[in-house]
């Protein structure tokens, strides 16, 4: 039997996987049999699901695959953060990342292979974009982390800040959320969700009006259109402006907030009238604001403000009555911190300038 000729069961939500055991003449509650099998327990040899009939095992098999990502290379930091580089079964690769108590345990997922948006001090930008991930593939890391790190029964966060945009994504990104929310998963609620944006506008303004919504947080990161043409240029296209009116309509729910999130560079976006102008930017929006000291590498072109800088910066905008906090950086040994995700495949296939200078690092 090739692979090919069976259908990815890793792919399907519990009513698709319903409608298929229909489709095949088997009763349909057996669906939640096996999505509990796949999505909560991580198992995925039909042969081990053994609350299911000998008969319908084998039917199983014959008709469904389940595509699991490998896991190729596993990196534990001494901050207790690990970093997965995992192979697609089209031999892409891509990584995610675990990090305990931040407070909660957080997965880190990627949902693009690279990333498009060539935002100026990311690496995994560097990349450019290769494809996007499906609903399987992002739902997947969570199942493959969780089953690695004997995590399966435990209760964790997820954050979309991997590699990738995930509203460039976008109705994979969706059904990969509806599959993690679903009972017989992992169930992890989109309230336990964090989707990371540049703020691709027409996605944003679709995300609003979804039933099943995750926490939002917009990479911001400068105070004017000038300077942020430069640093996330896709706001040539979704100005600063649009995208804070977006923010501003955005249907935040009594007690949330919108996350605004700052990665500060030296000499370019952290003086006092940036901190000024971004409290004046966020007013009217139910906003709290995360500085990310930028994590430096070979090949980005800007350095980290010093710790007095941060701290003056961060100090204007709570001064205001803004709710601020500073990333601490996790993984940085082991180059799993933020806009540091980019895969060996990648490093070797650019051998340019910028990706010469990684792999000597
Ligand atoms: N594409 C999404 C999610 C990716 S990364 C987004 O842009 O929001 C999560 C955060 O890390 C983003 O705010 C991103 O801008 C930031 N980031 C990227 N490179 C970084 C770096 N070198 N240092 C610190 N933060 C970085």
């Amino acid at each position: 039997m090739l692979a090919e000729y069976r259908h990815d069961l890793a792919e399907m939500d519990l009513a698709e996987l319903e409608q298929a055991l229909e489709a095949m003449g088997h009763p349909r509650f057996h669906a939640r049999q096996l999505y509990q099998w796949v999505h909560k327990r991580g198992v995925t040899d039909f042969a081990e699901m053994t609350d299911l009939a000998r008969d319908l095992r084998s039917s199983l098999a014959a008709a469904f695959r389940v595509s699991t990502p490998d896991i190729l290379r596993r990196d534990t930091s001494i901050d207790g953060t690990t970093k997965f580089l995992l192979k697609l079964e089209d031999g892409q690769r891509i990584e995610a990342v675990f990090i305990p108590d931040t407070p909660a345990n957080t997965f880190c997922l990627s949902t693009q292979v690279g990333c498009a948006m060539r935002c100026g001090f990311c690496l995994t930008g560097k990349m450019g974009i290769v494809r996007n991930l499906t609903a399987g593939e992002i739902a997947g890391q969570v199942r493959v982390l969780a089953r690695e790190l004997r995590m399966l029964d435990a209760r964790f966060n997820i954050v979309l800040m991997g590699m990738g945009e995930p509203l460039h994504n976008y109705d994979a990104v969706m059904k990969a959320l509806r599959m993690l929310a679903d009972e017989h998963g992992p169930a992890v609620s989109p309230r336990r969700v964090t989707l990371s944006t540049v703020g691709v506008l027409p996605a944003l303004e679709r995300l609003a009006t979804e039933p099943l919504m995750p926490n939002l947080a917009i990479s911001l990161h400068a105070t004017t259109e000038e300077q942020r043409d430069l640093l996330v240029p896709i706001n040539r296209k979704y100005g600063l402006r649009e995208l804070l009116d977006a923010c501003r309509r955005f249907p935040v729910k009594r007690r949330d907030r919108i996350t605004f999130e700052y990665v500060m560079l030296k000499d370019v976006n952290d003086s006092d009238d940036d901190a000024r102008r971004l409290v004046r930017l966020l007013s009217g929006i139910k906003a709290k604001v995360n500085l990310l000291p930028l994590n430096e590498a070979a090949g980005i072109p800007y350095e980290r403000p010093g710790d007095a800088r941060i701290n003056r910066f961060a100090k204007i905008l709570a001064d205001r009555g803004l709710t601020v906090s500073v990333r601490r950086s996790r993984g940085r040994d082991i180059r799993a911190a933020c806009g540091q995700l980019i895969t060996e495949s990648a490093r070797q296939k650019s051998p340019g300038q910028i990706l010469a200078n990684l792999i000597a690092t």
